[in-house]
């Protein structure tokens, strides 16, 4: 009868095999606390930190081919790389591939730290579009991982599915974006059984050609540009002119959806001043109220 139950239990760990998607970040590019802040929001945290708050950057265990991969290359890379090893039981820290979504601080800063002055990292490679590839070769000190093969640049083109195994891909997907130095992107994951949807930075969801809320209808996690909540953080600016999607906006576009899909949407890139970083904030009640969600540090999600 013992060797039945192991059987069992064997056959239950191999189910547990579905990769999976952790969160290693949540905070929008200049952290938390935010240099030169005075405000209510980081005073505390200079002097005792939270470890929760980390830049924004996705995890993706593929435990099939004992692989990892990160969702863009933060600031915070070192802590973020080790988690993911938490995570996947892999016996070191380094990922089998990096996808970036644009050339903001936030978002590809982190791949400093596999350069010689750090981990001297041995060909990793990193996605990216074709002017962020440009922007890497060409511009110091980017260019020197380039040239040392600390990382190894593959194109991305937008909308083209990139394999990661049989039953695992992520697709980028070009969004509007202030792309001074890049284009920007998000991305699309799709696992064996479920898919998610990762959009750090965009600017209105009006001025995408694509239907956001026919997107979040065919996946199963939307994780989305979650920059500032409403106007008190901006000191009561207009908030048409900024070019994100506040909270607020999104909840009005969102609200029509089922509560299916509403509870498919993870807010995501908190500016230091955003209400949704404090659990016992209103505004996280009133986004958990209205049916959405608010990704938090080490979530994990099953695809
Ligand atoms: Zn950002
Ligand atoms: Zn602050
Ligand atoms: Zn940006």
């Amino acid at each position: 009868m013992k060797w039945l139950f192991f059987i069992v239990v064997l056959i239950c760990k191999d189910l547990q095999a579905q990769p999976t998607l952790i969160v290693l970040g949540t905070v929008q590019d200049a952290g938390s606390p935010q240099i030169g802040c005075t405000k209510d929001c980081c005073q505390q945290l200079f002097t005792r930190p939270d470890h929760s708050r980390k830049v924004v950057s996705l995890g993706l265990i593929d435990k099939e081919n004992r692989s990892t991969y990160l969702l863009e290359a933060s600031p915070d890379i070192a802590a973020q790389l080790r988690l993911l090893k938490k995570y996947s039981n892999k016996p070191h820290d380094f990922p089998d591939g990096i996808f970036l979504s644009h050339a903001h601080i936030g978002h590809y800063t982190g791949l400093m730290y596999l350069g010689k002055e750090a981990a001297n990292a041995q060909r990793i490679a990193v996605y990216s579009m074709p002017r962020m590839k440009e922007y890497l070769s060409q511009n110091g000190p980017w260019s020197q991982l380039v040239s040392q093969q600390n990382i190894v640049l593959q194109t991305l083109t937008n909308e083209k599915t990139v394999r990661l195994n049989a039953s695992l891909d992520v697709t980028p997907l070009q969004v509007p974006h202030r792309d001074e130095y890049s284009e920007t992107v998000g991305y699309l994951i799709k696992g064996p059984d479920k898919s998610a949807l990762f959009i750090p930075d965009i600017d209105k969801w009006e001025k995408w050609e694509r239907n956001i809320d026919s997107l979040i209808a065919t996946v199963d996690y939307a994780f989305i540009d979650a920059t500032f909540f409403d106007a008190k953080e901006i000191n009561n600016r207009d908030i048409k002119t900024i070019p994100h999607p506040f909270v607020i906006e999104s909840m009005q576009r969102f609200a029509h959806l089922s509560l299916n899909d509403r509870r498919k949407i993870h807010f995501i890139h908190f500016n230091h001043t955003n209400p949704l970083l404090i659990k016992s904030s209103s505004a996280v009640k009133k986004v958990l109220a209205a049916g959405f969600r608010i990704a938090s540090m080490g979530d994990v999600f099953k695809l």
